[in-house]
């Protein structure tokens, strides 16, 4: 699942046997990726859009396992636009049902992080190190488009992912966000949604997320920039990386 149109247009093209279902305002392109029966879709954007569609995918096209890829905006200041996130945890920054519950904490789910699954974690931490060691992203994008957006060394970073329904274009925003949670690595619209509903349903999840922006004043102009021109390739990268490293196994 990807959280931007441009970012599954990569994927699908990857697929064989290739049909398309179109359901609830989402189309789903079914198909094989190498060996694998594979659901392609774009979550649309924000929590309920994505939880839904994820929910479609396992009730509807039975899905054993989910990836989900997309940009986000960065909060801790060691992270650049044009690194990868791979989410350990998720957190819902705009969930506070106080004085019942603790910020943050899901309603009867006792929680207030998601954790993706140690094995999942290993496999997408050694796939993205492949991809950044071999320079697969340079020969994908080019050198002339990465300089463009000061992509010299893109990094992976593994950590807190917090997901709520705001796009962060303000300094102020993103300095509440890093002050009360500051583990959190960058923010998004979707993954904590997509963790939970996996989570409740016992469907083991990956959320990949690059970094697209700053999420501040700047984000608005850097973020269309980058997705059309970058992050699309990207998932693309990141897809075939996992394939390769879940098949070396
Ligand atoms: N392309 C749309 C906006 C999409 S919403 C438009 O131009 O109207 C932003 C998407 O990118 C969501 O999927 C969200 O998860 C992610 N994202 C990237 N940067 C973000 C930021 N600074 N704050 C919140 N979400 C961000």
């Amino acid at each position: 699942m990807g959280a931007m149109p441009e970012e599954i247009d990569g994927v699908t093209a990857l697929l064989t046997e290739c049909k398309e279902i179109t359901s609830g305002r989402r189309t789903y392109y079914i198909g094989k990726y190498k060996d694998i029966d594979t659901v392609v879709v774009f979550s649309r954007w924000g929590k309920v859009a994505a939880a839904t569609t994820v929910s479609t995918l396992i009730h509807e096209f039975n899905i054993t396992e989910l990836l989900f890829t997309g940009v986000a905006g960065a909060i801790h200041p060691d992270l650049k636009i044009g690194d990868i996130v791979v989410a350990k945890r998720l957190i819902h920054h705009d969930l506070d049902v106080r004085p019942i519950i603790k910020q943050y904490e899901i309603p009867l789910l006792d929680r207030t992080y998601l954790e993706t699954a140690d094995d999942r974690l290993k496999s997408a931490e050694k796939a993205i190190n492949t991809l950044l060691e071999n320079k697969n992203l340079h020969a994908a994008i080019g050198d002339e488009e990465l300089d463009r957006f000061n992509i010299i060394h893109p990094k992976l970073f593994i950590g807190d992912v917090a997901s709520g329904d705001q796009f962060f274009y303000k300094s102020s925003q993103k300095h509440a966000l890093h002050t009360q949670l500051p583990d959190v690595l960058c923010v998004e619209m979707e993954g904590a949604a997509v963790a939970q509903v996996c989570f409740e349903h016992d469907i083991p999840f990956t959320v990949i997320r690059t970094i697209s922006d700053d999420a501040d004043e700047s984000s608005p102009v850097s973020f269309a920039q980058f997705i059309e021109q970058v992050a699309s390739k990207y998932s693309v990268e990141i897809v075939k990386n996992i394939y390769r490293q879940i098949t070396s196994l």
